[in-house]
């Protein structure tokens, strides 16, 4: 199989059909930019589990995403898109980055979700960046802006609501968008969302299940990950 792709958690190889390519989540864990790294045995199969489970929900709710069909443990076929270089945070409660950048301690709740555009540019360090910034660089029109920013303020409507039925509070999570293949006019939400790509605390603990848990040196990596999956599927099959 041809490989088209390979990122630091996941790679994509060629199929028959032009429309659709194969997606493969890997066990590598990457942190700062690429500057801490280990593997973790299994967290390829249980982030593929969850991106189908969550996208499969998010899809019966009117949002569309790039998820095709399951096809093993560790991979799924998803529609061809040309990605936005943009990752989309959205952020109920300060933690992270921005704990730093508006100097209110991890947390703290938010009178609202806030949506945040990061330039996908390793040589920078993935700056913040502002609706100017996505428009002077081409990499969105303001079409394009509203449409990922609507979409990405459902997703943590329907997200935040489904977690908080089973037991954990959505602090933030980072999305990413793609103009379809067959038609770019079109766009969906694309890559993945897992413990990788949010933060998820449990309610009543306030324990981290997330890749914070990897960033921090926080141990049970991979314990925490798998109660995620548990809860999730759980939910989904009742
Ligand atoms: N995030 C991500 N990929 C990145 C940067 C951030 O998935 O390259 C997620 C991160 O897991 C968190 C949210 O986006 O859920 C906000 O991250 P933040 O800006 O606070 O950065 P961090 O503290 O993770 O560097």
């Amino acid at each position: 199989m041809e490989l088209l792709y390979e990122g630091k958690a996941k790679k994509l190889y060629r199929t028959n059909c032009p429309d659709e390519v194969l997606m493969e989540f890997k066990d590598d864990a990457t942190a700062f930019n690429g500057k801490k790294k280990t593997q973790f045995q299994n967290k390829g199969a249980i982030n593929k589990q969850l991106t189908c489970l969550l996208y499969r929900m998010l899809e019966e709710r009117g949002i569309p995403s790039h998820f095709v069909r399951d096809v093993d443990e560790i991979r799924i076929i998803v529609r061809r898109v040309e990605i936005i270089p943009v990752e989309v945070v959205v952020r109920n409660w300060v933690a992270g980055s921005l704990a730093g950048r508006i100097g209110r301690p991890e947390g703290t709740p938010l009178s609202a979700p806030m949506v945040e555009f990061y330039y996908k540019k390793d040589e920078l360090n993935d700056p913040l960046i502002t609706t100017e910034h996505l428009r002077e660089l081409n990499l969105a029109t303001d079409g394009e802006v509203s449409v990922i920013r609507d979409m990405a303020m459902r997703i943590n409507g329907f997200l935040g609501e489904f977690f908080e039925k089973v037991g954990i509070r959505l602090v933030d999570f980072k999305v990413e968008f793609g103009r379809l293949h067959s038609d770019r006019s079109r766009i969906i939400l694309a890559d993945e969302i897992t413990p990788d790509t949010c933060r998820l605390w449990d309610i009543r603990t306030g324990r981290k299940l997330d890749k914070d848990r990897f960033r921090r040196d926080l141990g049970e990596v991979m314990e925490s990950y798998s109660d995620v999956l548990g809860r999730v599927s759980h939910a989904l099959s009742v």
